[in-house]
């Protein structure tokens, strides 16, 4: 479709503009993520061309381009946002600022906040000023999420946290944390919680390493021993913590889908690599020939979807579809992953030795992988939300 004219007018300005500002040590396409991508965490040090990318991009709003310019966003609607990601793309620049602040948390606030909570928190987000973890989950809290037991106890103007959080993914670096805590204990399960923000530089925050089997921990246990949090840092409102945590999980769920616009890797899909890993073992394997043509078409279709429910949508997110999108994300993608380790062959089950780096990456990518139909809700959990709230099937 072309350009309508306020469009191709952006474009052009753009186009110059990132010429002159996107350093070449960020046109790689690296995937968003938190190994290549600046995420707000204080102790991580940038390279110089990351840090300048991020102060140039933020000094545009540009992190946040769909946000209020007021709170650190460029304000562009349905029509200027595909024209960023697509001269971004063009160039192959990275993504400036990703991470739970633009992606999870600051959309929240920007929706359910008061206007004081978004004045706070979130220009700073927008500039990448502070790594942040999610503390939901506990030891008997994942799925059945309501039955978490962390305590926070109004104590004047603040709150007294005291509780267990597990598997919280990079809290080593975080600076914040937003966690579901209990607030009224008498209340029924789903009413009693609130969903509060949490300084991590204080020594009633303790965090510990839970080590995976790779000897990587990406995760860890944090621990809330009469920690303290601001009785304004709130969101949506004191036991309404259910409802404010479940659009934050639809916000978590569709930049898993690639479909959260809130950031500026929303409809930036990661390049199909599989036609290429697979090409030396097509000639003579008819059948992974087959299998390969019929992942293209869904990879395909899944693209397509993803546009389709960017552009239909007018939040930063959309919401029961997060969880269709997200789940279908994740199988292809780990549909994928099966096929090369097939086609690998006993080149595809080794941890180190004789293997080459590529055969390695591709282990280790299928494994990690599995955690696409767990991190953000289970396979089975999305499928529940599916029947119930998309489909309308009955409990
Ligand atoms: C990579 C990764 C990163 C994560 N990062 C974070 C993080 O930063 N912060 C955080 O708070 N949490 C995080 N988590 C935790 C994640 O949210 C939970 O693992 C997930 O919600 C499942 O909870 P659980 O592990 O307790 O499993 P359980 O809830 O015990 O589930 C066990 C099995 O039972 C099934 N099951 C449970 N209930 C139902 C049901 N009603 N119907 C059908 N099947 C059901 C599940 O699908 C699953 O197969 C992360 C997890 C992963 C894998």
């Amino acid at each position: 479709m072309p350009d309508s004219k306020k469009a191709a007018e952006f474009r052009a300005e753009l186009r110059d503009w990132l010429a002159e500002n996107c350093p070449e040590g960020v046109r790689d396409g690296a995937e968003p993520n938190v190994e290549t991508t600046p995420w707000g965490s204080s102790s991580i040090e940038l390279d110089d061309d990351s840090r300048i990318w991020l102060e140039r991009m933020a000094g545009r709003g540009f992190t946040v381009p769909t946000w209020p310019v007021e709170y650190g966003g460029a304000g562009l609607d349905r029509d200027l946002y595909p024209v960023l990601i697509e001269e971004l793309k063009r160039i192959n620049a990275r993504t400036p600022l990703t991470g739970r602040g633009v992606n999870y948390i600051g959309p929240t606030i920007l929706e359910l906040g008061t206007d004081e909570q978004k004045a706070r928190w979130l220009p700073g987000i927008a500039r990448g000023e502070g790594g942040w973890a999610m503390g939901y989950s506990e030891p008997g809290a994942g799925s059945d999420l309501a039955s978490l037991a962390c305590r926070a106890e109004l104590d004047g103007d603040h709150y007294l946290i005291n509780g267990r959080k597990v598997w919280t993914s990079d809290a080593m670096d975080c600076d914040y944390i937003f966690i579901l805590a209990r607030t009224d204990p008498d209340a029924p399960q789903h009413l009693g919680i609130s969903l509060i923000l949490v300084d991590m530089h204080q020594s009633g925050v303790q965090v510990s390493p839970i080590r995976l089997l790779s000897g990587a921990s990406p995760f860890n246990e944090t621990v809330f021993e009469n920690a303290i949090a601001s009785a304004n840092d709130v969101i949506g409102g004191v036991n309404n913590g259910w409802t404010v945590g479940k659009r934050l999980l639809q916000f978590e769920r569709s930049t898993h889908a690639g479909i959260n616009t809130s950031g500026s890797q929303g409809g930036r899909a990661s390049s199909n690599m599989l036609p290429e890993q697979l090409r030396p073992y097509l000639s003579d394997q008819p059948a992974l020939r087959r299998a390969l043509v019929k992942h293209q078409m869904a990879f395909a279709a899944q693209r397509l979807t993803q546009q389709r429910v960017i552009e239909e949508t007018a939040a930063n997110a959309p919401g029961f579809a997060s969880s269709a999108v997200k789940l279908s994300n994740a199988l292809i993608t780990q549909a994928g992953d099966e096929l090369l380790i097939d086609a690998l062959g006993t080149q595809g089950v080794g941890w180190d030795g004789d293997f080459l780096a590529s055969e390695l990456a591709a282990t280790r990518t299928w494994l990690k992988q599995k955690s696409l139909t767990i991190a953000g809700g289970t396979m089975e959990v999305q499928k529940n939300i599916i029947a119930k709230r998309v489909l309308g099937l009955p409990d």
